[in-house]
């Protein structure tokens, strides 16, 4: 399927790294590595502490500011939470949900995950909505099934003319964070799935149109191979995103796919 109906986006995942000083000297490294083509698009999924500084600080630039979790509550009791009017209006553009470790640790489920892209949406966001399987299941060969009925639940939760404001980063759990990559086929094969299984629900214009992300271990040396693939349209970094000159290496390579 071409890939010119969709945006190309990498996005870095922080999750709980670096402390609010720290944003500062690292977005001023990035910015100056960043190849001056706008071949895609650039977000950094940021601890809430540190939105506000990364939002000062990028105002001229090309990144995204966007958050790695949100509520599925509007406002109210509940003690802990941000929501995501909170968020819109702090300028974040993406929003991760169901992250595999907000599923595994913070109970995340199909259900919430849903919820939470929904309420993503009716702030003017985007929501990266995270699916994968674990390492047992892709050995029993439930990867395609698993994976399918993952995104379909989260879309439940989203009116047709929504979807296409989705992004869906296929994120198999034995890869993340662990140095073990899909191998480019490995993942073309689930996220072509993906494409699938929206075009059957929503139909092949919106599924020609929805950004699909790769996740797991994603680094400088293996993102052109993975960026080549025609159902790949980006990545969610962890760890690479951690250092800026690799992770512009990341972003490059989006260029070296594209040519430009
Ligand atoms: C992630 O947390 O979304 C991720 C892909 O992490 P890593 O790149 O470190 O595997």
């Amino acid at each position: 399927m071409n890939k010119k109906y969709r945006k190309t986006i990498i996005a870095g995942n922080w999750k709980m790294n670096l402390v609010p000083s720290e944003v500062r000297p690292f977005t001023e490294e990035l910015r100056t590595l960043l190849p001056k083509t706008k071949t895609c698009e650039v977000a950094l999924c940021v601890p809430f502490t540190h939105i506000s500084t990364l939002r000062r600080i990028i105002k001229d630039s090309r990144i995204l500011v966007s958050a790695q979790d949100v509520s599925i509550y509007e406002k109210g009791a509940y003690t802990g939470e941000i929501s995501a009017e909170m968020l819109s209006d702090m300028g974040v553009h993406y929003v991760i949900v169901g992250h595999s470790e907000c599923r595994q640790y913070h109970g995340d489920t199909d259900f919430t995950v849903g919820q939470k892209a929904k309420a993503v949406l009716d702030k003017g966001m985007s929501p990266i909505i995270c699916v994968g399987e674990t390492l047992e299941q892709r050995e029993r060969s439930l990867t395609k099934d698993y994976v399918s009925y993952q995104v379909l639940a989260a879309l439940s939760y989203i009116p047709e003319d929504m979807i296409k404001q989705c992004v869906i980063a296929y994120e198999p759990i034995w890869a993340i964070g662990t140095g073990k990559t899909a191998t480019p086929e490995e993942a073309q094969e689930v996220c072509e799935n993906i494409r699938t299984v929206i075009r059957e629900k929503s139909g092949a214009r919106m599924a020609r149109g929805v950004s699909i992300l790769y996740g797991g271990s994603m680094n400088a040396k293996n993102a052109q191979e993975l960026l080549s693939m025609p159902d790949i349209d980006g990545g969610l970094i962890g760890g690479a995103s951690l250092k800026p000159a690799e992770f512009s290496k990341i972003i490059d390579a989006v260029a070296e796919v594209t040519g430009e």
